[in-house]
């Protein structure tokens, strides 16, 4: 299974993902998370992408596209992945196109998440995680079951992403309606768009999402 997760920040990609790559036993390529882990390593990379991705925009098109095309080429990809936060602009759409055709492959869902703005506010507020495993945890709405200790690994330590503060996450929602809304009708066109409701609790989101791939698979 080849899928794309599409949406705007907070809308819920990262945590359906996580959940689609452990119940389908496909990969989840989160270019948010290879990207903050080139900021951590400090590679050449990393250090061009650091001061962007704390301004809330978005890191360069020749880097995403050379970053993606690595990841896809390695042999755990062959049996699926799920994209999360790839494509994020036109020119990145029209190079996964030509990625995929060159292998033969084809995407069987473009999931959209729709969540309005004020909703995304708040989930982006109350994110953090794990940061020995990187299970993902909203303060309101999805705590740990324990306080302050990891329901999947029990480590006591969290983190919260540099750039999920107030001021930035104006700029992120507006580079996602400027430039990451714009490849919706270029999937909505080849048939492969699935439009979800985001605004729904997590269980209700992964049931709509499970019955859309069951329907795509029949
Ligand atoms: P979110 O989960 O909030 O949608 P991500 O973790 O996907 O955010 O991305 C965090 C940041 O990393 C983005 O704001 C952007 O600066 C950078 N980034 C991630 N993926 C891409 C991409 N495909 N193109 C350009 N920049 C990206
Ligand atoms: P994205 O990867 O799209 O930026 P995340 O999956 O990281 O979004 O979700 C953002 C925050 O909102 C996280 O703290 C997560 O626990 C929480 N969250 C995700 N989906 C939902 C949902 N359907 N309802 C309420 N909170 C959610
Ligand atoms: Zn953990």
């Amino acid at each position: 299974m080849k899928l794309i997760l599409l949406g705007p920040p907070g809308a819920g990609k990262g945590t359906q993902a996580k959940r689609l790559q452990q119940k389908y036993g496909i990969i989840q390529i989160s270019t948010g998370d290879m990207l903050r882990a080139e900021v951590a390593a400090g590679t050449p990379i990393g250090k061009e992408a650091k001061a962007i991705m704390e301004a809330g925009k978005l890191v360069s098109d020749d880097i995403l596209v050379r970053m993606l095309g690595i990841r896809l080429d390695q042999p755990d990809a062959a049996n699926g992945f799920i994209l999360d936060g790839f494509p994020r602009t036109v020119p990145q759409a029209q190079a996964l196109d030509r990625m995929l055709a060159k292998k033969g492959l084809h995407l069987d869902a473009v999931i959209e998440l729709k969540v309005d703005t004020a909703t995304l506010t708040e989930r982006i507020a109350g994110r953090f995680s794990c940061a020995k495993c990187g299970a993902g945890y909203h303060d309101s709405f999805k705590p740990t079951a324990k306080s302050g200790v990891c329901d999947v690994c029990g480590s006591t330590e969290f983190v919260h992403r540099a750039d999920d503060k107030r001021e930035t996450v104006a700029a992120r929602l507006e580079a996602y309606h400027q430039q990451t809304a714009p490849i919706i009708p270029h999937y909505a066109a080849t048939g492969a768009l699935r439009t979800v409701d985001g605004m729904a609790d997590i269980a209700s989101v992964a049931a709509e999402i499970d019955a859309l791939l069951a329907a795509a698979q029949a």
